[in-house]
Formats: C-alpha cells, structure tokens, sequence
C-alpha cells in the first residue's frame, strides 16, 4: 500500500507543476499576442510610409518633440530608395534637428551619391558581424565590438543612456563602435 503522506506530496507537487504549466501557457499566449499585436504595428507604420502626407506628418511630428536631435528607426531600416528619399525631405523639413539613422540596407546607400544627403542627417551604415567591420565603401559606420577597450559608445557605463554624448550624429566621428551586450 503505498504511503499517504507521500501520495499527498506528490499530489501537491503535481499541482505545483500543472500550475507553473498553466503559467507557461498563459505567457506563451500573452507573448504571441504582443507579437501579433506588434506586426500588426509595424505593416500599418510600412503602409503609411507611401502615403502622399507621410513627409509632412512625420516633419510635423518631429518638429512637435522640440528636440534637438532625432534618430531614425529605432526598430526597421530603410525600405527602399524611395523611403530614403522622402526621408531626406523629412530631414529638411525640420532644419533645426541633427538626426541620425543607422541602416544595414548598404543595397539602397549604394544609389546615393554622399553629397545628396541634407546636411542635418548622418547615416551610419551598420557592421553585420560581431567584432567584423562595416562596409568600407560608405563615409561612416557602427560595429559591435566584445572588446571593451575597442568599445567606443560611452552607453554601457552610463546605465545604458546616451546622457550628454551625440557622437553617433557627429559627422566627424568615422565609425562608432559599440560593445555587444
Ligand atoms: S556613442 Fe554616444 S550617442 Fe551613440 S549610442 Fe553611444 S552614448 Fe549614444
């Protein structure tokens, strides 16, 4: 006859377990929803991208946050020469804002001459590999370095937040490189 104490046991740690399954489930679900949630997002900010008044809202947006700096694309990258091209509208739509927008889309910089950029954008051209270079055929760059003492973004040792450092919107600072995390 097996023991009743340890029936109870195990009749608790079973329950102990179905829980922590429920909990998972109920996570699992909770994630795929902000994932739905999130593209969802994200196709309707793509589609809006085409609309004939984007240039201008954005610009009208940008120009509402009085800053004095803006970066581009915290999440995505450029979509075509098009984008970027209404992208250089937007910058010059708002003068008074240095903006910066790091892209891996070295496909669509090829088709712009340096010169064409507006003087208040710098665009970094994103390394892809981990403590690799970045495309040498454009002007400026970011890498990922696991070197801390190659590291040259400040960020890490001041709680992760830019603080009073712009380097990444200097156009004198050729590359930035930034320690993986
Ligand atoms: S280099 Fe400076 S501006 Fe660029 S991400 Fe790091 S802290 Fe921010």
């Amino acid at each position: 006859m097996a023991c009743p104490r340890g029936s109870v046991k195990q009749a608790q740690s079973l329950q102990r377990f179905l829980a922590r399954c429920a909990s998972v489930v109920m996570l699992s679900e909770v994630f795929i929803l902000c994932i739905k949630a999130l593209r969802l997002r994200n196709t309707s900010r793509l589609k809006s991208i085409n609309r004939p008044l984007w240039v201008r809202a954005m610009a009208a947006q940008i120009n509402s946050f009085k800053c004095k700096e803006f970066r581009w694309h915290d999440a995505g990258d450029i979509q075509s020469v098009k984008h970027l091209l209404k992208i250089f509208k937007v910058c010059k739509l708002t003068p008074g804002v240095k903006h910066w927008m790091p892209t891996k889309e070295a496909q669509f910089l090829k088709h712009i001459p340096v010169k064409r950029i507006p003087k208040n954008l710098i665009i970094r051209l994103s390394g892809t590999n981990v403590d690799g270079g970045a495309g040498k055929f454009w002007k400026w760059s970011s890498t990922v370095t696991t070197d801390p003492k190659k590291a040259t973004c400040p960020a890490p040792t001041q709680g992760g937040k830019c603080l009073d450092c712009r380097k990444c919107w200097s156009r004198k600072i050729k590359n930035i490189a930034y320690l993986k995390h």
